[in-house]
């Protein structure tokens, strides 16, 4: 029976950046995906590498300050796949937030991006109002521009697992991991690929399989604790016709809940909405509600935007299970452990794409010496990303 220190399941953005982390660190990783790299909700995000300037209502500094922090070394580790783009935000006589209100936001998000040109912001003069892609003027009072960064966010997640892959890790799709045992200091891990099972054992075990996690904690001895979380589904809908001076942060006239309007792929993409989801996570799809919904966006702020459909589609997000709205409920990444005592098993609950790095070292963090200590390889903030296959 094959014997690695560390096994992964799941390769999303989160799998893979943990494998990429201990394979840096030394570590024989096998990495298990049951489907296609990216194939869950890690194809399925705005694609933004960001700080979340929303998060600053909430007083997250935390997690806007390390969001930053990891945008500006995924800029320098790979500027092919995450680019600086001008962000606006539109502010109307009905926007919720007054221009003042922005102001101070944005001066906050630019201390904790640590000043610098990536942090500056601007009052757009009205005479460059009419060359914003056809943005409604009507009671308009001002535009702020800031910069944020946008990714393809499957093309990341491929290049973070094939940085794994160069680094040794071992990686299996169409893996379908069935169950971890574990027996004193080593887990018995077997998974299935066709109709062939296969084992092997591992120091320890990481499950990275974002809405399905609950579903695989389920099969795991010790069970361990399980953190309270809820699946909310988020729906993105890609219509004909390109913007060319970038992102746009604009308020849904139907509740005041963001909405942000991108370019992509020389087409819009408009996203996203909040809505619980019971059923299974591999079955999520938007619904016809959610695709009205962000079609009235499109159509209150850029009425001459030619609103051809292309496609849609929705993701899951993993949020705390709480009686606040989806929108207002944390999205800090969460770990649960098999045994606080001596952890062998770390689940990832949660977080967001710009933070895998952060988030595969504090899994590491929290494993401890519980993987035998190896020569380092690399190291992840300054190890450039491949340009994926
Ligand atoms: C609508 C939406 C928009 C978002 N926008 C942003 C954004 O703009 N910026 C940002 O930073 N974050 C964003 N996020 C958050 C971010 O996308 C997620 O936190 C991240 O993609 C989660 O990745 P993951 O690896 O945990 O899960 P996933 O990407 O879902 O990966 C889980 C993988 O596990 C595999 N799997 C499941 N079961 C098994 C099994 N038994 N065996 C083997 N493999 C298995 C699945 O096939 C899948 O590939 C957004 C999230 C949503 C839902």
């Amino acid at each position: 029976m094959s014997e690695f220190d560390l096994v992964v399941v799941g390769a999303g953005i989160h799998g893979a950046g943990v494998a990429q982390a201990a394979a840096a660190a030394g570590s024989s990783v096998l990495l298990l995906e049951e489907r296609e790299i990216a194939w869950g909700t890690s194809s399925r995000s705005s694609k933004l590498i960001h700080g979340g300037l929303r998060y600053l209502e909430r007083a997250n500094f935390g997690l806007v300050r390390e969001s930053l922090r990891e945008r500006k070394i995924l800029l320098s580790i790979a500027p092919h796949l995450v680019s600086l783009v001008d962000f606006h935000i539109p502010v109307y006589r009905d926007t919720s937030r007054r221009p003042w209100q922005l102001r101070t936001g944005l001066s906050l998000y630019g201390m904790l991006a640590g000043f610098g040109k990536d942090a500056q912001f601007a009052s757009l003069p009205r005479a460059e109002w009419s060359a914003l892609d056809g943005l409604s003027t009507d009671g308009l009072q001002a535009v702020l521009r800031y910069k944020d960064g946008q990714t393809d966010d499957a093309r990341l997640t491929r290049a973070v697992v094939q940085s794994a892959v160069e680094m040794g890790c071992s990686l299996r799709l169409g893996a379908r991991w069935l169950s971890a045992q574990r027996e004193n200091d080593v887990y018995n891990v077997s998974w299935s690929e066709g109709a062939v099972v296969h084992e092997c054992t591992a120091s320890a075990v990481v499950l990275a399989a974002g809405p399905w996690n609950s579903l695989l904690q389920g099969r795991c001895t010790p069970k361990g604790p399980m953190p309270q979380v809820e699946l909310v589904g988020g729906t993105h809908i890609e219509l004909e016709g390109p913007l060319v001076r970038g992102i746009y942060y604009v308020e849904s006239p139907q509740d005041r809940r963001a909405v942000f309007v991108m370019p992509w792929r020389g087409h819009t993409l408009i996203g996203t909405t909040e809505t619980p989801w019971s059923g299974a996570p591999e079955a999520v799809e938007p619904s016809a509600a959610e695709v009205e919904y962000l079609g009235l966006c499109l159509e209150r702020y850029f009425p001459e935007h030619p609103s051809k459909f292309i496609a849609a589609w929705a993701g899951l997000r993993v949020l705390p299970k709480e009686s606040a709205s989806p929108f207002a409920r944390s999205r800090e990444v969460q770990f649960a452990v098999d045994n606080p005592d001596s952890v062998r098993r770390v689940a990832i609950y949660g977080g967001k794409l710009t933070g895998y790095r952060a988030t595969a070292l504090k899994v590491l963090e929290r494993l401890g010496n519980a993987m035998p200590q190896r020569a380092r390889k690399a190291d992840t903030a300054t190890l450039r990303l491949p340009d994926p296959n």
